[in-house]
């Protein structure tokens, strides 16, 4: 029987490379060779043991794009295809999470956000390896993917450093909803804090949903060289003081504040440095901690007194089809978010050097 090479998280901390064997599929399921995998901040974060709802040992990897290269005959019905029936060949992306189960409070409820539901049958990049035969994650040579399994056939002409960007910049396409929900408008200010792959997708929403003004502040220059690259138009040394900093991007704004900020960089002190830039009666998108990262001490009365609008911020997998066409026609070089590219066989070096400053979108190939 043939094997898949795989890297397993079997603690936090620790990794190991299997071999598994890859399973008879069955009539309603599909296997996907991989194309390229990429790193998530999050996947970090779940390595070192931040994450409390995932049980190890398991595949993380849950940004991934490969070919359906075997498939059962009910597969393609039993699946929600975007861009036809799903045959053999087809390159496709995958959403993380499958479709809810229709029938919890936020299936009935939020029905627009199937990822909201707690019942959903595979969470890819998430899921124990004693399911079945564990092949449930992007750092593999092969992913088994089952029913109910969101998959988006990509544009033939797309590069794979284009389409490796599709799920986080699902994260981008989400902000940017909850930009033009009751705070914004085409034209309106923005301060976006962390420069990493997640501030990237944010700069390339928003540039592409009209944003007027964006800020961009992060610790590292070489990550703001990047952000004025994908069109940011003030880069802010977040290693400044903070009152230097806020006096700055009041004078950029009228004297306000931003309409918008948003939290990018994955840390709890970012959050409180957004809750005293945000201008009276904006918005606040909580963006960068999807893991606990830890606690962070605020004073309720900046929420109360200047009306804040506070919101997070999970996608619905049903986004990744604009998102496709965002990639497509954003006029940004958006590729450059991918800076390294790194065979399987080094996915423990991939996932050390992930998080560090010369590191944008770090991308895993077989
Ligand atoms: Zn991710
Ligand atoms: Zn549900």
């Amino acid at each position: 029987m043939a094997k898949s090479r795989t890297w397993v998280m079997v603690e936090p901390g620790k990794l190991d490379a299997r071999e598994l064997e890859i399973p008879k599929v069955a009539d309603d399921s599909a296997l996907l060779k991989m194309e390229a995998s990429g790193i998530c901040g999050t996947d970090k974060h779940v390595f070192l043991g931040h994450f409390p709802f995932v049980k190890f040992p398991f595949i993380a990897g849950h940004e991934f794009i490969g070919t359906i290269v075997e498939m059962g005959p009910r597969a393609s019905e039993n699946m929600i295809v975007y861009g036809g029936p799903l045959k053999v060949g087809d390159r496709v992306a995958v959403a993380p999470g499958s479709a809810g189960c229709g029938k919890c409070f936020f299936c009935l409820h939020v029905p627009e956000n199937p990822g909201l539901c707690l019942n959903r049958s595979i969470v890819y990049g998430f899921t124990p390896l004693n399911r079945e035969h564990g092949l449930w994650g992007g750092y593999s040579d092969y992913v088994y993917l089952l029913p109910r399994t969101y998959i988006f056939k990509l544009p033939a002409d797309m590069p794979m450093k284009k389409a490796i960007l599709i799920e986080p910049a699902a994260t981008g396409a989400r902000a940017a909803q909850h930009c033009f929900e009751n705070s914004y408008d085409v034209g309106r200010s923005v301060m976006i804090l962390g420069a990493g792959p997640i501030g990237m997708m944010m700069l390339m929403a928003l540039r592409f949903s009209g944003a007027g003004l964006i800020i961009v502040q992060d610790l590292f220059p070489e990550r703001l060289e990047m952000a004025r690259r994908m069109g940011a138009d003030v880069l802010i040394d977040g290693k400044r003081p903070f009152d230097e900093r806020q006096k700055q991007v009041k004078e950029l704004t009228s004297g306000m504040g931003p309409d918008i900020v948003i939290e990018a960089a994955g840390s709890p002190s970012a959050f409180r440095e957004a809750l005293d830039l945000t201008r009276r009666a904006g918005k606040l998108i909580e963006a960068g901690n999807f893991t606990d990262t830890g606690n962070t001490e605020i004073k309720p009365f900046n929420i109360c007194y200047q009306d804040l609008n506070i919101v997070g911020c999970r996608y619905s997998p049903l986004i990744f089809e604009n998102v496709i066409t965002m990639l497509q026609r954003t006029p940004l070089p958006i590729e450059e978010v991918v800076t390294h590219t790194f065979p399987l066989d080094e996915f423990p070096k991939a996932l050390e050097l992930t998080g560090s400053k010369d590191a944008g979108k770090i991308v895993i190939t077989p």
